[in-house]
């Protein structure tokens, strides 16, 4: 079969806007893990994904490379899905769903949607 084009992929966005970004504390939602928080280190929006300091972490067994000569068991962070992520708000320090506002300056900014204050500075 060839691949076709439908009506229905070119609907589709390409890449999900993600309600959290590289360098956003946030807090873990949702799975094993929740309630932990830390830092974004960083976002995969083509998969909906995010990877979270000191969250999800796996060993990985690696093979001696020249930026890990000693090879071996690597713990690391696993990327996780972004809806099990909340962003913490920095004014009130709850995780949060986002909103979205536009300063008078005329950048957006994100708030949160439970004291109104401004997540990022505009
Ligand atoms: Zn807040």
């Amino acid at each position: 079969m060839p691949k076709s084009f439908t009506a229905k992929s070119s609907v589709t966005r390409k890449v999900p806007r993600l309600s959290v970004r590289k360098g956003d504390r946030v807090e873990v939602i949702a799975g094993k893990e929740k309630g932990k928080k830390g830092k974004i280190l960083f976002a995969l929006p083509k998969e909906n994904r995010v990877v979270v300091e000191g969250i999800n972490m796996v060993k990985r067994h690696a093979r001696p490379t020249q930026k890990i000569p000693q090879g071996g068991i690597q713990e690391r962070e696993a990327p996780i899905h972004a809806s099990n992520v909340q962003v913490v708000c920095p004014s009130c320090g709850q995780a949060t769903r986002v909103g979205h506002r536009v300063t008078e300056s005329g950048t957006k900014v994100r708030v949160c949607r439970k004291c109104q204050g401004d997540i990022d500075k505009a």
